[in-house]
């Protein structure tokens, strides 16, 4: 961690190793508040970025952090308001129905979940199989499912939204490196690239402008559907309405569909002006 985080992490855990040793996690966030918006920040990003680190999301909840602090990290990941803190947010966004905000326990495994609760056993009817054969009788046997014991009821509980959460944990670790300098320059108030900054789409249309096709025809793809049909849509159109042969705008679209995503905006951008 750089310096200034790990200064201001410092000097407000050194209250809570001190004058504050008997306080809470919930009693602590309010004392790095009272001290400052940064010791504030700088605690709950740091405490995300280890707890996720070491061990996935699942963890950040489940040791207590995620409820004491997810407004303030909420509040810090929009001010921020870079991709990669949009990015998190989202990530977030996907667990958090799950999360028990009000549970009035605290500090024990499994309790900050809202949990589904126990799932019917699939292997029975309500606790009960078919047995052997009663020839007297002429019908099977009842026996208790040996799955579940006669309970009808899958032992352990199942748990969704830690499920999702640990699945997220992962795109979390391919950013936390970039995301952690983005918050020591946030701290720094050193200015960082906002995820909806004109700026961002400017530079990677100026990049590859050079050897643009048709740099006269405009193409407005900025704020409009995203989706890549439509994008191929309003490229060809486009060059329709200025003249361009046919075999071209083939060619256009077979280069857009023989790739990813990203490919398909490379192309657009190799045709046409796009803004
Ligand atoms: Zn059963």
């Amino acid at each position: 961690m750089s310096d200034l985080h790990q200064k201001l992490m410092d000097e407000a855990y050194e209250w809570w190793q001190n004058d504050g040793k008997n306080a809470s996690r919930g009693d602590f966030i309010t004392h790095c508040k009272s001290k400052s918006q940064k010791h504030l920040d700088a605690v709950v990003a740091g405490n995300l970025n280890y707890q996720v680190c070491n061990g996935g999301f699942g963890q950040w909840v489940d040791n207590g952090y995620a409820v004491d602090a997810w407004d303030h990290v909420e509040d810090l990941l929009n001010r921020m308001g870079t991709k990669n803190s949009k990015a998190i947010l989202r990530m977030l966004e996907s667990f958090k129905e799950y999360i028990s905000f009000d549970s009035s326990e605290r500090g024990c495994f499994g309790c900050y979940w809202i949990s589904n609760g126990p799932q019917e056993c699939g292997w029975c009817d309500m606790g009960v199989n078919e047995g052997d054969y009663d020839e007297e009788t002429d019908k099977y046997e009842i026996v208790d499912c040996e799955y579940c014991n006669g309970s009808g009821y899958e032992e352990e509980e199942v748990n969704e939204g830690g499920d999702i959460a640990e699945s997220r944990s992962r795109d979390f670790w391919e950013i936390s490196e970039a995301w952690m300098v983005e918050v020591e320059d946030f701290l720094n108030d050193r200015p960082l690239v906002k995820a909806d900054d004109p700026k961002v789409e400017k530079e990677t249309v100026s990049r590859s402008s050079s050897s643009v096709k048709y740099p006269k025809i405009k193409v407005e793809l900025v704020g409009q559907d995203g989706n890549a049909f439509s994008i191929m849509g309003r490229v060809s159109k486009a060059m329709r309405r200025a003249g361009v042969e046919k075999d071209v705008i083939d060619q256009y679209t077979k280069e857009s569909m023989s790739g990813d995503y990203d490919h398909l905006l490379q192309v657009a951008m190799s045709y046409v002006d796009v803004a």
